[in-house]
């Protein structure tokens, strides 16, 4: 499938489409998922064009994991949660619902099973204050 340059994800990168952004580099931006899982519940994107991990350069994603690897110690630290879980998703059959790539950072704590896939949209004003928090916590 061709990429499509009016996903949400291309739109919140071009700054059309609003985000609860808690880090943005030259390469990357992080912000809330809107229909979290847990409560911390983030979205890690390149800001280069590509579908799945299969389409992206190697170069952006070396800056995606490390990215990656920042914020979800942004993540930890905000929410105190004992685990951290990452997803990445690629095509349909696995599940992928935005196509642009991008990595979940989900805060995991024993007995607190997961919410529905991308079903139930979040208060936004604590979404917001959850992402203030994270982005406090990004060092
Ligand atoms: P995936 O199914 O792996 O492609 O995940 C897409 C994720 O994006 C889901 O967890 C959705 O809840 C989330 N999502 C969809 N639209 C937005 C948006 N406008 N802002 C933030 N997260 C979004």
């Amino acid at each position: 499938m061709a990429y499509d340059p009016n996903n949400i994800f291309a739109k919140i990168i071009r700054g059309e489409a609003p985000a609860f952004k808690v880090y943005e580099d030259a390469h990357t931006i992080a912000f809330m998922d809107i229909m979290p899982q847990a409560e911390g519940h983030t979205l890690v994107i390149p800001k280069e064009y590509a579908e799945s991990i299969f389409d992206l350069s190697p170069e952006a994603a070396a800056s995606l994991i490390k990215a990656t690897q920042k914020v979800a110690a942004a993540v930890r630290t905000a929410t105190n949660a004992p685990g951290i879980m990452l997803a990445q998703l690629n095509g349909a059959a696995a599940g992928q619902t935005v196509f642009h790539i991008h990595f979940h950072i989900i805060p995991r704590a024993g007995g607190i099973d997961l919410s529905f896939h991308a079903r139930k949209m979040a208060d936004m004003e604590k979404l917001k204050a959850l992402a203030a928090k994270i982005a406090a916590a990004v060092v």
